[in-house]
């Protein structure tokens, strides 16, 4: 899915727990982490590489890293020896709400698909549709996605 989405549906899922805002960032980190390294490397060359490279196989590893839950469990793990077994929850819950939302989302784009279980394993989750794609055909599926967000929101007590 997208950015705003991620960072929505983690607040009206868990706005009512204390680590809500550590869920939220966490839930957007896996997109930050290899977006911004492919900017910087746009820029570096000042805009004669393309955005999305499907032959960029730095972004691609980067993309497959920071969507497995190894990598969520290894950052929940560190956020619990550094600080609080409570922010810990926080990471794990936006890490893997964010791996949980691509999974069926994400069956086309640069990265073709959600590794689960990278760098260990290659088998990529059969995804339903690529998001991006299917909100240029039905625009109106992203007022649906925000219409079930704000319903969870109100559900989970508002
Ligand atoms: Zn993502």
């Amino acid at each position: 899915m997208d950015l705003p989405s991620h960072f929505i549906w983690a607040f009206a899922l868990f706005h009512s727990q204390p680590w809500v805002w550590v869920a939220v960032v966490f839930c957007c980190v896996p997109d930050f982490l290899w977006f911004f390294p492919r900017l910087v490397k746009v820029a570096r060359h000042r805009g004669r590489v393309p955005f999305t490279d499907i032959n960029d196989m730095h972004t691609r590893h980067l993309y497959r890293t920071n969507h497995s839950i190894i990598t969520a469990a290894f950052a929940s793990l560190l956020a619990f020896l550094l600080s609080t077994p409570e922010m810990a929850i926080g990471v794990l819950a936006g890490w893997a709400l964010h791996i949980l939302m691509d999974i069926w989302t994400h069956r086309g784009g640069i990265v073709d698909g959600i590794r689960l279980f990278y760098p260990v394993s290659d088998w990529k989750f059969p995804a339903l549709i690529w998001w991006k794609e299917e909100l240029a055909k039905r625009p109106w599926i992203y007022a649906l996605n925000l219409a079930a967000a704000v319903m969870v929101f109100v559900l989970l007590g508002g």
